[in-house]
């Protein structure tokens, strides 16, 4: 998957790009009402885009911000009366966790099927990932990248020990990225690499993935599991302290040998309410969100990757250097992330 586009794009008129999505230009034509969107997102960003949406579409967004769970929960207490059309969240453990709640329907789209990568939606339509961030290791470019980590299985190694900081176990980036290394290698090894991990860990589980690589350079460990787009708005940040950071980190992409299955991403991602009243324009939304530019626009309100393929990067994550990612389905992991937090557990990981 390249990550590396032409900084033209970004350049270009954004009228240009909208007239250049079929779909579209094709919701254009048709009047729409209103769509309620429940969303875990908070940013500035989101919000002109689905401005813009209601300019091209005629579909009047009201927007219901809430945290993820809560916002799961409130939908099934409204029940049939919800008024919620689409609900966006992060992390494709909650949005499983929304489909196993029963609040989300299959929709089909030939759109969205052609422009979200297969391992990256539910396969019965559900859901679908409209933007990813990779959970990688984080180094000191100081020190240089660390011999003998290539792979997430390498974290176990008994040469790192005492050297990683990592979040609890039971936050859902965690069981997620723990619910892929259960998919490829089965409980007994997940186990021992969970054991492993826990060995190396150079403090108890404490704070955020932000706090784990700000750990680095203040020199309380080598290596931070976090994801990219942490690092991406450290980079960016009108904070010199906090670009100070960002260069001293380092990004390594795991399991990119040849063979090997790829770097583990997570999403955020977006599906149709169940007891929606407006399904079509539900669907149109969640159409639009994938559009070059609505790709590049939502994508980079949290500094994530864009899920089309030719939609642009932002500079600060390109720098980051291109990866291929794991193909195993979100769903998959998702549903292995109960199993791998008991794994978890009882290895020690607090
Ligand atoms: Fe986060």
């Amino acid at each position: 998957m390249p990550l590396r586009r032409s900084l033209l794009r970004t350049l270009l008129p954004a009228a240009t790009l909208l007239l250049a999505a079929p779909a579209i230009a094709q919701a254009q034509q048709q009047q729409g009402g209103e769509i309620a969107l429940y969303s875990s997102r908070h940013y500035d960003t989101d919000r002109e885009l689905y401005e813009a949406f209601t300019r091209e579409t005629g579909i009047r967004v009201r927007l219901i911000e809430g945290d993820a769970d809560q916002l799961i929960q409130r939908i099934r207490t409204e029940g049939a009366n919800s008024p919620a059309d689409v609900l966006i969240t992060v992390d494709a453990a909650r949005l499983a966790r929304a489909k196993e709640a029963g609040i989300l329907q299959p929709i089909r789209s030939q759109v969205l099927e052609s422009r979200v990568p297969a391992n990256l939606r539910d396969p019965e339509g559900h859901w679908f990932g409209v933007s990813k961030r990779a959970r990688v290791v984080m180094y000191d470019r100081q020190a240089g990248p660390p011999a003998g980590l290539t792979r997430v299985e390498d974290l176990a190694d008994p040469r790192f020990r005492g050297q990683i900081c990592v979040r609890s176990a039971s936050h859902p980036y965690n069981t997620s990225l723990a619910g892929s290394v259960l998919a490829a290698n089965g409980p007994e090894a997940t186990e021992a690499w969970a054991r492993g991990v826990v060995a190396n860990m150079a403090r108890p589980p404490q704070g955020g993935d932000r706090d784990q690589f700000r750990a680095i350079p203040a020199g309380q460990c080598k290596l931070a599991i976090s994801n990219t787009y942490y690092l991406g708005g450290m980079a960016t940040s009108p904070r010199a302290e906090d670009r100070a950071v960002a260069e001293r980190i380092g990004v390594l992409f795991l399991n990119q040998g040849p063979g090997d299955r790829g770097q583990h991403v997570n999403i955020s991602g977006a599906g149709v309410v169940r007891t929606s009243r407006n399904p079509e324009g539900a669907r149109r939304f969640i159409e639009y969100l994938t559009s070059p530019r609505a790709q590049e626009i939502f994508a980079v309100g949290n500094m994530e990757y864009p899920v089309v393929a030719d939609a642009p990067v932002h500079p600060a994550l390109a720098a980051f250097g291109n990866f291929r990612e794991d193909q195993l389905n979100a769903g998959q992991y998702a549903a292995n992330a109960a199993e791998a937090l008991r794994i978890m557990q009882r290895a020690g990981w607090r």
